[in-house]
C-alpha cells in the first residue's frame, strides 16, 4: 500500500497513538524529524503547533499537511512514527517500508539556523540538562531578555518541551543567537577540546576486544533468565518498554532507555554515577539486560566503546582483591593479548566506557565512602572497589549505571548520583503489550487480560513485571478459578507454587489441596535453602550448599532455582533462585511450615532484626558466610542495609501465608496450632509496629491539626496488613492510630499499594486527610482508592499520572455504589481536591464538575498543570456557580484561553465565597480579561486574580492594571 493511502487508512489509529497518552511528546518528536528532513518548513511547524490548541487538532493539522504534500512526506511521516512511538502505542499500525533513511540532513546547513533545523532531533536531546547554562550565554550575547528566558522555563513544560522552545526562540533572533547555543552545546560535550579533535582511532587490538566483549555481552544478554526453566523467551520477543521517570525533576514526557546516560534529569555535573531504582521485581535487571543487548548489537549507546556489565550478585562471591584492571578483565572479558595496551587506552578515554552494576543491594556490603582507592592497578577488595568507582575516585568520567532497590539508597550513595532515574513497572499499555507477547496465540491473550480487568487488584499487581509474569505464566489456573482469583501478592506466588509443583509430577492426585502435602519435602529443603540464604545475604549457590542443605537434582530442576550466568565462567556450576522474591516467598514458607524455626524469628523478622544467630545450625553457606567471629560482626553490621528490603518482604509473604484464607493449605503439612500460634505472633507484630508509628508522632501545637508523616516501614506494614485479609486484625491495628492527615508523598505508592492503603484506612475511626502527591498512583490506583474515600476529608493527588479515566472512575464509581445525593455527601466530605500536574482534560473536567454541582464544602480545588483547555473550564466554572464554599480555584497551565475566562467571569459575579483564582500560564486574550474585569464591578469578595503569562501585551497588561488592581499580571 502507497504511504499516502497508509496515512488516510490509519488515521484514527494515528491521531489515537500519538495523543491518547496526554503526552505532547510523540507529536512534537514526530515534528522535530521532519523539520530536520526537510519534509516540513518552518512555516508549516508554526500552522501546526499553534499555542492553547488541542493536542489532537495539532495532530490532525499535521496529518492533513502531510497527506496534502504528497507520498515521499507520507513515507517520512511514517517512519518517523515508527521511530517514536513506543511498541505498545504501535501496536496494530502498519508503516511503510518504502522510505529513505532518517539520518540527520547534513546538507542544507550552511548557517546556524539552518544547523539549528536539521540537527534539531539531536539538539533537543543534547540540550536536556544545560537549557539554564544556554539561556545565560544567551542572557551574556544580548540575544535573549530575561522575559525570554522565563517564558522557555515556564515550568508546564517539560524538559524536552523547553529545549524545543529554546531552540523555536533561537531561531526567531537569528544567525548569530543560533551559533551562541551551538558553540554552548559543542563544548558541553567534550570540554576543552576543540571540535575537529573529537574523533579517536582505536587500535587495532582494542577493536577485536571490543568485538570480542560486545558478543560476550550479547550471549549473556540475549535470553531472559526466567524463561530458562520453562521455555527459552527471547528478549527481543518478550521485552516491554517499563515507565521510566527522573526521581528529582519533575518531567512528564516519557524518558526513553538511553535518557538513562543521557542529560535529562542531571542533579550533580561532577558524578558519574546514574542510579535506576525500583521496586523488586520492576524490571531492573531485565532493563539492563536490554541496554547491553542494544549496545552489543549498534542499536544504543553507540557514544561507548566498551560496555562492561557487572552482577553485584555475582561479585559477593570474589573474595580476592583485585585491582580494576583485573575486574574489568576477569569478570567481563579478558583480552587475548595486549592487555596493557587495552586497558592504558580504556584510561585515556574513559568518556566513552560505560560501567553497570546490576542490584547494589544485593552486595554483601553497604556503601561507605571511607576506603579511598585512587589508582586503577591498585588491589583492593572488590566492594571498595565498587564504592570508589561510584564515588569516582576510581576511574574518573567513566559512567557508570547502578541499580538498586530504592529502601536500600542511603543519603551517602545519593551524594555521588549525577542522577536517579526510577523504574516504576508497566503502564496500563504496556500489561498488555507484554501479555500478547507472551501468549502468542491472541484468544488466549485475549481471555488473560479480560481475567485480569475483572479484578482490579490483580491489575494493579501486574504493573510489576515480576508478577505480570507469574500471572501469564500460570494463565491456566487464573482461567480456571473465577471467584478465587488471586488478589493479593501471595496469592499469585501460591499460584506460581502451585503451577510448577503440579507440572512437575504427572500424577493425577496432585490435584486438590493435596499437592503441597505432596510436594512438602522439596518445598522445606527450597525454604531452608532461601532462608539461611536471605540470613546471610547469599543469593548464588554451589553444588554444595545445595547438597549441605539436601537439595537434590529433582528439587533443581523444578524452574525455582536456576543456573547461574557467570561473565568469567571460571566458577563451578552455581544456581539462584529465578528471582529473589522467589527466593524470599521460600523462605517464608520455611518459616511457616518449619518446626525447627526458633519461636522468636517472626519478632525478629518484623523488626527487621539481624537473624543470623536464631536456632538453625548453619549447614552451609561456607563460601558465603565469613569465619572469624570478629570478621562476622563487621559483616553483620555492614549487610544489615542490604538484608532489610529482602526481611520485609519475606515479612510479607509470611503475613500472607498466615492468612486464615490459606490455613487449609497447611492442614497435612503442620500441626494447627503451630500455624495459628504464629498467625498470633504476626498480628501481634503488626498492631505493635502501626502503634510504633503512631507514638512517633509529634504532639500539635495547640490549634493544629495532628499530622503523620509516614516512615518507609509504614506503608510495608499496611502491606502485610493487606496480605492477611483479616479486616479484624486491621481494624485492631488502625484502632488507636488517631490522626487528621496523613501524608505519604514520595513513598513509591502505586496501584498495589493503593489497594493496601484503601483495605487497612477503611478502619480508622476518624475521617483523615490524605496526602499522596508525587507518587505513581495513577488511574487503577484511584479505582482501588475508592474503598476509603468516605474516610478521607481532603484527598491530595498531585503528580501521579491520572487522567481522564481516572477521574471518570472516581466519579461513575461512586454514581454506581449510591444514590447521587451519596455522591454530594461523599465529594462533600473532601474539602480540599488537589490533583495539579496529572493529565485531566476537559472530559476528565466535565466529570468533575457533574460530581462537584451539589457539593457546599468544597474549598480548595487545583487542577494546575492539566489540559482542561476552554470546555473545561466552561463545565467546571457554570457547576461551581453554586457553591458557597469555594474560596480558592487554580487553573494555572491549563490551555485556558478567553471563552474559559468568560466562563469564570460569570462564577465571579454569582460567587461570595472565592477569594483567589489563578489563571497564570493560560492563553487568556483581552476579550477575557475584560470579561474579568466587569465581573469584579460586582464582586468585593475576589481578593486576586493572578494572569502572568497570558497571551497579552505589554500595552494590554498596564491598561488593565489602571482598570482592576486584583488582577495580577
Ligand atoms: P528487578 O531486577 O527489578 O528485581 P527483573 O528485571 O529481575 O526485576 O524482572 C523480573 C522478571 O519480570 C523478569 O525475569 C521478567 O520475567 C519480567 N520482566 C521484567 N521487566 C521486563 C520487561 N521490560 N519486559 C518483559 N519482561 C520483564
Amino acid at each position: 500500500m502507497l504511504a499516502e493511502e497508509l496515512v488516510l487508512k490509519q488515521r484514527t489509529k494515528i491521531l489515537h497513538a500519538l495523543c491518547s497518552s496526554g503526552s505532547a511528546e510523540h507529536l512534537e518528536r514526530v515534528l522535530d524529524i521532519l523539520l530536520a528532513q526537510g519534509a516540513l518548513i518552518w512555516e508549516d511547524y508554526q500552522n501546526i503547533q499553534v499555542p492553547g490548541r488541542t493536542l489532537y487538532t495539532n495532530a490532525r493539522q499535521l496529518l492533513d499537511l502531510v497527506y496534502t504534500k504528497g507520498v515521499d512526506t507520507c513515507g517520512l511521516f511514517l517512519h518517523a512514527l515508527k521511530l517514536v512511538l513506543p511498541e505498545a502505542q504501535a501496536v496494530g499500525l502498519s508503516f511503510s517500508e518504502s522510505c529513505s533513511n532518517l539520518e540527520e540532513n547534513d546538507e542544507r546547513q550552511s548557517t546556524s539556523n539552518q544547523t539549528l533545523l536539521a540537527q534539531r532531533p539531536s539538539l533537543v536531546h543534547k540540550l536536556q540538562g544545560c537549557v539554564d547554562g544556554v539561556l545565560e550565554a544567551l542572557l551574556d550575547s544580548g540575544h535573549f531578555s530575561s522575559a525570554d528566558c522565563d517564558e522557555v522555563r515556564l515550568p508546564i513544560y517539560t524538559p524536552t518541551q523547553q529545549a524545543r522552545r529554546l531552540l523555536d526562540h533561537v531561531r526567531s533572533r537569528g544567525d548569530l543567537a543560533a551559533s551562541v547555543l551551538l558553540q554552548y552545546i559543542h563544548q558541553k560535550q567534550e570540554p576543552g577540546l576543540p571540535l575537529n579533535q573529537r574523533e579517536l582511532t582505536p587500535p587495532k587490538e582494542f577493536l577485536k576486544y571490543q568485538k570480542k566483549l560486545s558478543s560476550s555481552v550479547s550471549a549473556q544478554a540475549c535470553f531472559l533468565s526466567t524463561y530458562g526453566g520453562t521455555s527459552h523467551m527471547s528478549l527481543d520477543d518478550i521485552y516491554t518498554d517499563g515507565e521510566l521517570e527522573l526521581a528529582e525533576v519533575n518531567a512528564h514526557g516519557p524518558l526513553g532507555l538511553e535518557d538513562i546516560v543521557g542529560l535529562a534529569g542531571i542533579v550533580n555535573e561532577e558524578a558519574d554515577t546514574v542510579l535506576v531504582s525500583g521496586e523488586a521485581g520492576s524490571g531492573k535487571s531485565t532493563l539492563l539486560q536490554r541496554l547491553h543487548l542494544l549496545w552489543a548489537r549498534g542499536l544504543a549507546l553507540q557514544d561507548f566503546l566498551l560496555l562492561f556489565p557487572f552482577s553485584c550478585r555475582r561479585l559477593n562471591s570474589e573474595h580476592n582483591e583485585l585491582s580494576v584492571q583485573e575486574l574489568l578483565f576477569q569478570h567481563c572479558c579478558w583480552p587475548d593479548r595486549n592487555q596493557e595496551e587495552i586497558f592504558q587506552f580504556i584510561l585515556d578515554h574513559p568518556h566513552q566506557i560505560l560501567f553497570t552494576f546490576d542490584g547494589l543491594d544485593e552486595l554483601k556490603q553497604s556503601f561507605t565512602d571511607e576506603h579511598r582507592v585512587c589508582c586503577p592497578t591498585q588491589r583492593a577488595p572488590v566492594h571498595v572497589l565498587l564504592f570508589n568507582l561510584i564515588q569516582g575516585s576510581l576511574m574518573k568520567g567513566v559512567q557508570k549505571v547502578v541499580t538498586s532497590r530504592s529502601e536500600a539508597v542511603s543519603p551517602l550513595l545519593k551524594k555521588h548520583l549525577r542522577k536517579e532515574v526510577v523504574l516504576k513497572g508497566f503502564s496500563p499499555a504496556g500489561i498488555d503489550c507484554f501479555v500478547r507477547k507472551h501468549h502468542r496465540d491472541p484468544t488466549v491473550a485475549a481471555k488473560v487480560l479480560e481475567s485480569m480487568q475483572a479484578n482490579t487488584a490483580l491489575l494493579g499487581l501486574c504493573h510489576s513485571p515480576v508478577l505480570c509474569w507469574i500471572v501469564s505464566q500460570c494463565h491456566k489456573e487464573l482461567l480456571g478459578c473465577g471467584e478465587g482469583s488471586p488478589k493479593t501478592i501471595t496469592d499469585v506466588y501460591l499460584m506460581i507454587l502451585q503451577h510448577f509443583l503440579q507440572h512437575q509430577s504427572p500424577l493425577k492426585s496432585t490435584m486438590g489441596l493435596g499437592w503441597l502435602q505432596e510436594h512438602l519435602k522439596t518445598v522445606l529443603l527450597l525454604g531452608q535453602l532461601a532462608f539461611e540464604g536471605i540470613r546471610s545475604t547469599c543469593y548464588i549457590f554451589s553444588g554444595t550448599d545445595l547438597e549441605a542443605c539436601g537439595v537434590t537434582e529433582k528439587d533443581i530442576c523444578m524452574v525455582f532455582l536456576i543456573k547461574s550466568k557467570d561473565m568469567s565462567s571460571t566458577h563451578s556450576k552455581c544456581y539462584e533462585f529465578s528471582h529473589v522474591t522467589l527466593q524470599c516467598f521460600f523462605a517464608a514458607l520455611f518459616i511457616v511450615l518449619s518446626s525447627n524455626t526458633n519461636r522468636s524469628v517472626i519478632p525478629k523478622l518484623f523488626e527487621l532484626e539481624n537473624m543470623r544467630e536464631t536456632g538453625l545450625t548453619r549447614v552451609c553457606f561456607g563460601a558465603c558466610l565469613p569465619s572469624s567471629d570478629q570478621q562476622q560482626q563487621a559483616s553483620e553490621k555492614e549487610s544489615k542495609a542490604a538484608e532489610t528490603p529482602n526481611l520485609q518482604i519475606t515479612a510479607m509473604f509470611v503475613s500472607g501465608l498466615l492468612s486464615q484464607r490459606h490455613q487449609n493449605l497447611w492442614l497435612h503439612c503442620c500441626p494447627s496450632a503451630a500455624v495459628e500460634k504464629k498467625a498470633r505472633q504476626v498480628a501481634k507484630c503488626l498492631s505493635k509496629g502501626i502503634q510504633k508509628h503512631f507514638r512517633s508522632i509529634p504532639q500539635p501545637v495547640q490549634g493544629e491539626k495532628k499530622s503523620m508523616h509516614a516512615m518507609p516501614d509504614f506503608v510495608w506494614l499496611i502491606k502485610c496488613l493487606y496480605e492477611m485479609q483479616e479486616s479484624q486484625i486491621a481494624k485492631d491495628a488502625m484502632s488507636k492510630l488517631e490522626v487528621d492527615h496523613l501524608k505519604l508523598t514520595y513513598c513509591n505508592i502505586g496501584p498495589v499499594e493503593c489497594t493496601a492503603l484503601a483495605y487497612v484506612l477503611q478502619h480508622l475511626r476518624n475521617p483523615v486527610g490524605l496526602q499522596l502527591d508525587n507518587n505513581s498512583v495513577g488511574d487503577v490506583g484511584v479505582e482501588q482508592l475508592l474503598p476509603c474515600m468516605h474516610i478521607c476529608n481532603s484527598l491530595y493527588l498531585r503528580n501521579n499520572n491520572i487522567t481522564d479515566e481516572g477521574i471518570r472512575k472516581l466519579i461513575a464509581k461512586v454514581i454506581q455504589c449510591d444514590s447521587f445525593q451519596k455522591i454530594a455527601y461523599r465529594l462533600s466530605s473532601n474539602v480540599t481536591l488537589l490533583l495539579g500536574n496529572n493529565n485531566i482534560t476537559a472530559e476528565g473536567a466535565t466529570q468533575l464538575a457533574e460530581g462537584l454541582k451539589v457539593n457546599q464544602t468544597l474549598a480548595y480545588l487545583g487542577l494546575w498543570g492539566n489540559r482542561i483547555g476552554d470546555a473545561g473550564t466552561e463545565a467546571l466554572a457554570s457547576s461551581l456557580e453554586k457553591s458557597n464554599s469555594l474560596v480558592w480555584l487554580s487553573l494555572v497551565g491549563n490551555g485556558v484561553g478567553s471563552a474559559g475566562a468568560c466562563a469564570l467571569a460569570n462564577l465571579i459575579r454569582k460567587s461570595t465565597s472565592l477569594q483567589e483564582l489563578w489563571l497564570t500560564e493560560n492563553c487568556i486574550t483581552r476579550t477575557g480579561v475584560e470579561c474579568l474585569i466587569q465581573a469584579l464591578k460586582h464582586n468585593t469578595y475576589v481578593t486576586s486574580v493572578w494572569l502572568r503569562n497570558n497571551d497579552l501585551s505589554l500595552e494590554d497588561v498596564e491598561e488593565m492594571k489602571q482598570l482592576e488592581s486584583r488582577l495580577i499580571f
